[in-house]
């Protein structure tokens, strides 16, 4: 008898612990705030500075994670169903939900296209037309804030002013940030800025603040990479005599590693400049687990690497 009360008792708690979790992953609650569940923690992130009192927000990939590989999980799809609205990078960035955010055209919006595409990067041998990875551009990130900030202020139109002076307040930090960057950068020396990393997600930091950027698996770590890719850079790094190359949160370390040991196997040498938020922020709370907070993080490691 006493057991049976023991077992009950255990499997109320053990459901109530449950539905807990439930509530919390998956856009569950009594709350009757807009409800938003967003890709990337980028977008995340721009949803929590500019509207973050007037909706709900959920994040689907969280640090470490790899964007281009990511699979929606259960969880994932009851939020996604949940959702009033969808917020995804898109330029086929996520690349293994694209299919099932196809499927909802109405509550989705893909923040990253609404950036004019004669900015952008073509990449026709990716499985989108365009390099998906705009947040290494300041300047570019400054316009999707801003479409993301329309979008909120049409999704909780009694809040929109305060949405949109929010959105105002955040572009002038994102303005004072890329200046920032400008004058960090400038301490490199000229030869010096070339940065090495992973995959090829650089190539708007490239193109904005003047580095030639390479990385050893293309522009989706779905893309593989070759005996052939790993000597090649080895030998760009030994000629250009590269000092410092890069991890990435979100990757193994073993492709950066192999460049590393390629280099030493032929007597040059190269520093680990340390790891770089590349396609996920740090953990959420975090300094890094902010937009600007993650670029002054890979700003300095950069800076402090190379110059
Ligand atoms: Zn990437």
């Amino acid at each position: 008898m006493k057991k049976n009360i023991y077992l009950s008792l255990l499997a109320a708690i053990f459901l109530t612990a449950s539905l807990f979790l439930t509530a919390c992953g998956s856009g569950e609650s009594d709350d009757d705030r807009p409800y938003v569940v967003a890709t990337t923690m980028m977008l995340e992130d721009i949803v929590n500075q500019v509207a973050s009192e007037f909706v709900r927000v959920d994040g689907l990939m969280g640090p470490g994670v790899d964007p281009h590989v990511y699979r929606a999980t259960p969880g994932d799809f009851r939020a996604l169903e949940r959702a009033d609205l969808i917020l995804y990078n898109g330029h086929y960035l996520e690349a293994r939900l694209s299919e099932i955010l196809a499927t909802m055209p109405e509550r989705t919006f893909a923040a990253a296209e609404q950036i004019d595409t004669a900015l952008l990067i073509e990449a026709f041998e990716f499985g989108g037309n365009y390099d998906p990875h705009v947040w290494f551009d300041v300047t570019l990130w400054i316009q999707v804030v801003e479409a993301v900030g329309n979008r909120l202020q049409d999704l909780v139109p009694d809040h929109a002013e305060e949405i949109a002076s929010n959105t105002v307040a955040y572009v002038q930090e994102l303005e004072s940030l890329d200046e920032w960057v400008r004058e960090r950068l400038n301490q490199v020396p000229e030869e010096r800025r070339v940065l090495i990393t992973a995959h090829d997600a650089f190539s708007y930091f490239g193109q904005a603040y003047g580095f030639e950027v390479m990385g050893l698996q293309g522009l989706s770590t779905q893309s593989e990479y070759g005996l052939q890719d790993v000597s090649r850079m080895v030998r760009f790094i030994i000629e250009n005599e590269i000092p410092a190359i890069f991890l990435e949160t979100s990757i193994a370390p073993r492709s950066v590693q192999s460049l590393m040991n390629g280099v030493r196997e032929r007597g040059g040498h190269v520093e680990l400049g340390g790891e770089l938020f590349s396609d996920a922020m740090g953990a959420r709370g975090s300094e890094e687990g902010t937009y600007t907070g993650m670029v002054r993080f890979n700003i300095n490691t950069i800076a402090g690497a190379l110059e």
